[in-house]
């Protein structure tokens, strides 16, 4: 923190750049110590602007200046100001200028990873979003577009492989100095943080991809020397992805080559520059031996996810940081979708909604608290959030169920003719909806601008004389921080009246009207639907396929539950009634085991659970979600205060060892006859019957017998790719004994020199359940492998004792959370994005029972005693101690 305390920037503060910049051009000479940035900018005032300014003001951070020219001029100090974050020049000219400036940036020492930095010896950017100020100064703001072309050079042993965005248009030798260079063009307008370059030492897996109107486009993924065998699922991805956008979206790739670069040191995913990603390598490769089916997923999606923002995103991008979920919300959408398409649209959904609700949910109902656009914020890196994600492509999701597929199809059209180029908002994306399907959506706005999980009551009651069922429903939306007041929703609410046979019964309101698609629209506090006709009481199937991102409470019995369980034909909410069934039986015995109680016995649970395994109509990848108990972060959720971790682990291994008991011959069968023969494929069928496999195998060690044991070890032995390798371990983690040490000692033996696996490694010791997880986990702090400069090396080892250990985490004698904010302080000095984003695990801390929340306390006040935080982890401690 500098010595100003930080500043709020707030969305109503807006206005217009002054200055718009139509042309830059970069010349830079890549150096690991001193990179020379020469900019050459064709500047005009903005004829937008709200008042006119002779005074330039350019972002810069961290930058040695060498030189500005103001149309060949060159200026003196006295012609300019300087300060750590900005570089005025008061008098420019009023009309179009040229203004040239030479600076420095070290990538060698930037250890932030935001601007130019060096990867393992690979020099690469992310300027999203403001890292485009660190390497020159600029107008560094999402709503100034211009053209680029840049020139780099480079020593050519150093960096065979100079690339940037758009075409490359020229390249060659410098004849004396051993030094090459490369042109790129990129002819599409896009604001600074969609710039990128990159030069190193990488070689290119090469495919080609035939658009729609039959242009042929270059495909090039980059990767270090030798790792050249673990892109092919990457490329494949990419096609897909190509193909799925064109026909689902219309949408077609506009330049001639597009560009994937995988580096390790990365902190976030991947990212979106134009024509040239920049990836996380462990989004990029795999084998089947080194990589599990669920990064298989997870590539396929990532890629998919970078390659949609070219249009959604990139050709339109976002006016301002308070409109990231213009862009990532409908991306993420989009990505889902993409999946629902090629995969099970179930599995999916199913996935994607455990996704929100295990980290949105708890967002939304804590201290970090914000709207999907949000209002204000001290650091924009705090945002990228899985509110601004996640529930971001919720609201997309609503919107589509309301306009229908092909409604909202018709709308993106006109998004993208009349956007095109443009810094759009909220507003702008908003309104193509409406005006294409002629929809209002003036209520559903405000799920933009308000916090908090939605709260819906339902009930069902049923009057046999008049044959009519009456359904009430509620909305309340809680308190969030800075919002007390709240104002009701409008929500498409999907639902089904099931029959005694469980067939879905026609709906008609007593008004005559039809719902033949099953879809209401909740408007108001309460309202009231009396479905007529009814000749017996029916089972209400409610929020089908998620509808709306809320907490639905309804009256349903456990008959209801296991009807549902049997019955309901939409998918998801039949695996939801399981869901909510095992939650009812997993909260009452947490509150058993709180109080030195024996859980009563769970086999109508069971029973039903057993009749869904056995449903061979139903996908192998879908019993195996069915399998999947609630999380212990879903029942610490389900249960909302005075949580008792220790409690909620006991009441879940409890059902697991349950289920393996009653449940031993069906498990085993499951595990006997969804084994896959032959060559590894991550296609989804497969993938499903390994999951199903691996659920089964996991739960028959819930007793943790011997022979429960032995058939693990054998899985291990036996294994020929990852997935199954990693379900051994994941099982043994928690298991004490000599098959653990001896897996693991194995593991890393055989996997040592691989960066990317031994990653799961180091995961999967803190995920641990076992008593010594915090101290192994400060064991492996010092190990040789573990660095706390590498994000993914962070994210394995702290990251995934945080977020996935809940009773090492927040261990009674707190030194769970002592470890982790000591982690966060010394990250805090190179690297503000991680360390913020890892004090984030504190977000429930209020939700626990009183000793933990002191010790959570006192760990969040020894970071917020020191006075050297960055901006970013300010922010974070501040609003969580709030
Ligand atoms: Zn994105």
């Amino acid at each position: 923190m500098d010595d100003s305390s930080p500043q709020t920037i707030f969305l109503k503060d807006y206005t217009p750049s002054n200055f718009l910049i139509d042309t830059v051009s970069l010349d830079v000479n890549l150096h690991p110590t001193a990179t020379r940035v020469h900019s050459r900018l064709e500047i005009r005032p903005n004829p937008d602007a709200a008042t006119r300014s002779t005074a330039l003001v350019l972002d810069g951070e961290d930058l040695e200046l060498d030189e500005v020219r103001l149309d060949g001029r060159k200026l003196d100090d006295s012609d300019f100001t300087r300060t750590d974050s900005t570089l005025t020049i008061p008098g420019v000219p009023d009309g179009p200028f040229e203004l040239e400036i030479t600076t420095y940036c070290n990538p060698e020492t930037n250890k932030a990873l935001s601007g130019l930095y060096r990867s393992r010896n690979i020099f690469c950017t992310q300027c999203e979003a403001q890292g485009f100020r660190r390497i020159t100064y600029f107008l560094d703001r999402p709503d100034v577009l211009a053209i680029y072309t840049t020139r780099l050079q480079a020593d050519k042993e150093m960096a065979p492989v100079l690339l940037a965005n758009g075409n490359l248009i020229e390249s060659g030798k410098n004849s004396s100095s051993g030094t090459h260079f490369a042109v790129w063009e990129d002819p599409h307008p896009k604001p600074g943080y969609l710039f990128a370059m990159v030069g190193g030492n990488l070689v290119c897996v090469a495919d080609t991809f035939t658009t729609l109107s039959g242009r042929e486009v270059d495909l090039h993924i980059y990767v270090e020397p030798g790792e050249e065998d673990r892109c092919a699922w990457a490329m494949e991805s990419l096609k897909r992805s190509m193909k799925w956008d064109e026909e689902r979206f219309g949408r077609e790739y506009d330049l001639d080559v597009f560009m994937i670069v995988a580096v390790s040191d990365f902190n976030m995913g991947a990212m979106e520059n134009k024509g040239l990603n920049v990836f996380n390598d462990k989004l990029i490769l795999a084998r089947p031996e080194t990589a599990t089916d669920a990064d298989y997923a997870a590539i396929e999606a990532v890629i998919a996810h970078e390659y949609f923002h070219n249009w959604t995103g990139n050709r339109v991008t976002c006016r301002d940081w308070f409109q990231l979920c213009l862009k990532e919300g409908l991306t993420v959408y989009r990505d889902q979708e993409f999946t629902s398409d090629l995969r099970s649209r179930a599995v999916e959904r199913i996935s994607d909604v455990r996704m929100l609700k295990t980290h949105q949910f708890p967002e939304d109902g804590g201290p970090l608290a914000h709207p999907v656009r949000p209002q204000s914020y001290i650091e924009i890196n705090n945002f990228y959030t899985a509110t601004v994600y996640e529930k971001g492509a919720e609201l997309c999701r609503m919107i589509e169920t309301m306009v229908g597929r092909e409604g909202f199809r018709s709308a993106m059209d006109l998004y993208f003719v009349r956007h095109d180029g443009d810094a759009a908002t909220v507003e702008d994306f908003i309104s193509c909806i409406a005006e294409a399907t002629q929809t209002d959506l003036d209520q559903f706005m405000t799920w933009y601008s308000q916090a908090g999980t939605p709260e819906v009551v339902a009930s069902l009651s049923y009057n046999a004389k008049e044959r009519i069922a009456e359904l009430s429903l509620s909305q309340v939306t809680p308190a969030t921080p800075g919002q007390v007041k709240k104002r009701p929703l409008h929500m498409p609410i999907k639902l089904g009246l099931l029959g005694p046979n469980g067939d879905d019964l026609p709906l008609r309101l007593e008004n005559g009207d039809d719902i033949p698609d099953g879809l209401i629209h909740l408007r108001a506090t309460e309202q009231t639907y009396r479905f007529t006709n009814v000749s017996s009481p029916p089972v209400p199937s409610l929020l089908r396929g998620f509808s709306a991102p809320v907490k639905l409470t309804v009256n349903l019995s456990e008959t209801d539950l296991e009807f549902l369980m049997a019955k309901d034909s939409d998918l998801f909410n039949r695996w939801q009634a399981g869901q909510n069934y095992a939650l009812r039986v997993l909260t009452s015995a947490t509150a058993g085991f709180g109080n030195g109680e024996e859980p009563a016995p769970a086999s109508s649970f069971i029973g039903a659970l057993a009749a869904t395994l056995r449903d061979e109509t139903l996908e192998p990848a879908y019993r195996a979600e069915v399998l999947k108990l609630p999380s212990e972060s879903d029942i610490a959720r389900e249960i909302g205060q005075n949580i008792n971790p220790d409690a909620i682990h006991s009441a879940r291994e409890w059902l697991r060892a349950e289920l393996s008991r009653a449940l031993h011959r069906e498990l085993e069968e499951l595990y006997e006859t969804n084994s896959v023969p032959g060559p590894y494929s991550p296609e989804a069928e497969d993938a499903g019957k390994r999951a199903l496999r691996n659920a089964a195998l996991a739960l028959l060690a819930a007793l943790g017998d011997e022979s429960g044991i032995n058939r693990v070890r054998e899985h291990f032995d036996a294994a020929a790719n990852m997935t199954d390798k990693i379900t051994a371990l994941g099982v043994l983690t928690h298991l004490e004994g000599s098959a653990r040490e001896t897996v693991f000692d194995d593991f890393y033996e055989q996997w040592k020199d691989d960066h990317l696996v031994i990653d799961k490694w180091f995961a999967l010791q803190a995920i641990s359940s076992l008593e010594d997880a915090p101290s192994r986990v400060v064991m492996l702090r010092k190990h040789p492998l573990f660095s706390l400069k590498a994000p993914n090396k962070v994210r394995a080892l702290i990251g995934a004792f945080a977020n996935m250990n809940p009773t090492g985490f927040n261990r009674a004698d707190g030194a769970g959370y002592e470890l982790v904010a000591d982690v966060v302080l010394e990250i805090d000095k190179f690297n503000p994005q991680i360390s913020a984003r890892l004090l984030g695990t504190f977000k429930s801390w209020r939700m626990l029972e009183p000793e933990r929340k002191a010790k959570a306390k006192s760990a969040l006040e020894h970071i917020s005693s020191n006075n050297n935080l960055s901006r970013d982890l300010f922010e974070i401690v501040t609003k969580t101690l709030d």
